[in-house]
């Protein structure tokens, strides 16, 4: 059970502290462990991400995650309103993209490395259906979840409410949480002990640490310290076995311009709690003061992510397309956050079959099989333009063979010629009228 032990270790770290604020007392276990020979492959390859920069192409692009919020109170008990569920939003955007009022306190020291990491997390407006949504879902049950993985309870939250991963980032707001916490996160990937699988990948944050408003008693910054151990970031004190590590890329929190450190929770400028700062691949060259303002510490001085964390993030990203899925262009499109399809974008598959669509370019018909089990309903398939908009169609369901239905739309007369999308379930295809 030593995964159960560890997994421990932030909450009672926290607990036998006692002089530290309660603000981020997390439950998400210290680091990743590959359960499996794919795992310790996963981790390699993420790790050859990090230090070839092979996704530096990526680096300063924006990413855009669709969010659906589970608020999952008891009786009213934490069924926070929609500002606050906004706010809270807010509080996470503007510190992952340096937007947070506070980055002057940053110190000089550390200034050169303080990231705008480029993820920005919004509302859903679309479900999985294409059906309108505000993105948020309430669910009322009595029921509270455990921070451990290893614990029956830690997905049961989860099982009452949880949209595609694929499609959505998902965050549940609830009442309590199981041995007093304030916040967990599950890490990304399925090859390792404290990853799992996608439809549990999120974060679990207690109402009264969610935003500024509202029921919140805190500064919102469990959300932001959450949500990068789902992007692979580990505390920044995390040192393990070997106290204040070896190496910095491979040991600790693997980040080097986040310096060696041991647990405090204090919020010391003087705080030097390692002296090994300059080894590895270290950009510092010479012993320096631990950083108390990282989101990932446990302080109440926060203020910044760094470059390194940055990079890592975005090393766990491309190693997990499912990751860079929720981002795609055609994600975004599917889940309402932009209006049109940018024209570079390939046929999409996600449903796991190919629409094939003859003729193309078309006049006045187009015809495709899907699987016959596939709802063929209008709101499931859709004809759009450029502009996003709907195009009217009239549907006829031809002949059936195999497992697959033949379906002919026809489109008016009066359609104007260029590109259009046809979206079956989630698969799109572009389409040419004559
Ligand atoms: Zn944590």
């Amino acid at each position: 059970m030593k995964g159960h032990r560890i997994g421990l270790i932030c909450t009672l770290l926290f607990l036998a502290a006692g002089l530290v604020h309660a603000q981020e007392q997390c439950g998400t276990a210290s680091k990743l462990i590959p359960s499996s020979s794919a795992g310790v492959a996963d981790l390699q390859r993420i790790r050859d991400n990090i230090a070839g920069l092979s996704f530096a192409k990526q680096q300063g692009d924006t990413l855009i995650f669709p969010v659906v919020v589970h608020v999952i109170h008891n009786g009213g008990v934490g069924n926070i309103s929609d500002s606050q569920i906004v706010d809270g939003l807010r509080i996470i955007n503007e510190d992952f993209n340096r937007e947070n009022a506070d980055t002057s306190v940053t110190r000089s020291l550390f200034k050169p490395y303080a990231a705008a990491v480029g993820f920005k997390f919004m509302l859903a407006k679309l479900d999985s259906n294409g059906d309108s949504t505000a993105g948020i879902v309430r669910i009322d049950t009595s029921i509270i979840p455990h921070p451990e993985p290893t614990s029956p309870d830690f997905d049961n939250c989860k099982r009452l409410s949880a949209w595609p991963p694929d499609m959505y980032y998902n965050i549940w707001i609830v009442r309590s949480i199981q041995s007093g916490t304030l916040g967990y996160a599950q890490y990304p990937g399925t090859n390792f002990t404290y990853g799992g699988p996608w439809k549990t990948w999120g974060i679990v944050v207690r109402h009264d640490q969610w935003g500024t408003i509202g029921t919140s008693s805190a500064d919102g910054r469990t959300g932001t310290h959450e949500v990068g151990h789902t992007f692979g970031l580990y505390h920044t004190f995390l040192s393990g076995s070997a106290g204040c590590g070896s190496v910095c890329d491979t040991t600790g929190d693997e980040v080097c311009d986040t310096p060696p450190n041991t647990y405090s929770g204090a919020c010391s400028q003087l705080a030097n709690t390692c002296t090994n700062d300059t080894s590895g691949n270290s950009v510092y060259d010479t012993n320096v003061v631990d950083q108390i303002e990282n989101y990932m510490s446990y302080n109440t001085c926060q203020n910044m992510l760094s470059e390194g964390q940055k990079t890592r993030m975005r090393g766990f990203i491309a190693e997990f397309s499912i990751l860079q899925g929720l981002s795609s262009d055609s994600n975004l499109f599917a889940t309402g956050l932009i209006d049109t399809i940018p024209l570079h974008i390939k046929d999409e598959v996600r449903d796991g079959f190919v629409i094939s669509v003859s003729p193309n370019p078309f006049y006045d018909e187009i015809t495709f099989l899907v699987p016959k089990d596939l709802n063929t309903d209008r709101n499931n398939i859709r004809l759009i333009n450029l502009l996003g908009q709907e195009m009217n169609y009239s549907i006829q369901y031809n002949y059936m063979i195999r497992n697959e239905q033949s379906v002919t739309l026809q489109v008016p007369s009066d359609l104007k010629s260029g590109l259009y999308f046809l979206k079956v379930g989630r698969n799109i295809a572009k389409v040419v009228k004559e």
